[in-house]
């Protein structure tokens, strides 16, 4: 089959039943725990108008926050849309040189210049600490992860720390229109933090 204009042979790539990655053997694979993965996502065309699209997000935003599913950035920030704003994802939404290399990139080539990173409520990182997480890995593979989980113990410490590293990094140009939010999954309250004054270097 192709897809995007690439051709895949694997049979495994698309199943008969339409789910884009059928489960491994013995894993459980979707919410109904039945194999089935749940609504199967099938790929498909979407529009075929996206060249239409800039590749300047609308509103200059950059928005860094967690993978969790529970937090929609669409329906958090008025229902913005794909052209509206660069969306960077990661466990935690945690700042890192990799989401530094994508916050440089935006500014430096999508022309964003406001940085939005969004912390939330029962966070998979605060579960975790690095140490164990690192002990965990290395007890299981025999091989030490060569970057930290990057876990926390308290969400506005947190959003604080990574808008620091925002503000002090040498490689954003805009580095100082950025703010720090924390989304409650239970109330779907998204609340400012506010940050201590910062010197950037
Ligand atoms: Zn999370």
């Amino acid at each position: 089959m192709t897809i995007g204009g690439s051709s895949y042979d694997h049979e495994w790539w698309l199943p008969a039943s339409g789910a884009l990655f059928p489960p491994v053997d013995g894993e459980h694979a979707g919410p109904d725990g039945d194999g089935s993965g749940g609504a199967a996502p099938v790929l498909g065309h979407v529009s075929g108008r996206e060249s239409d699209l800039s590749r300047f997000p609308r509103l200059g935003w950059a928005i860094v926050t967690c993978m969790d599913t529970r937090v929609d950035i669409g329906r958090l920030f008025g229902g913005i849309g794909p052209a509206d704003a660069h969306v960077i994802r990661n466990a935690g939404g945690v700042v890192t040189d990799d989401t530094i290399r994508s916050l440089a990139i935006s500014q430096r080539l999508g022309n964003t210049s406001s940085v939005f990173l969004v912390h939330h409520t029962d966070c998979a990182l605060l579960t975790i600490t690095d140490p164990s997480f690192a002990r965990t890995l290395s007890q299981q593979t025999g091989q030490e992860p060569p970057w930290s989980a990057g876990a926390f113990a308290d969400l506005d410490d947190d959003v604080r720390a990574s808008m620091a590293r925002v503000v002090t990094s040498p490689f954003l140009p805009r580095r100082h229109a950025v703010r720090g939010f924390v989304f409650d999954v239970a109330t779907g309250n998204l609340r400012e933090v506010r940050r201590r004054e910062l010197t950037a270097h």
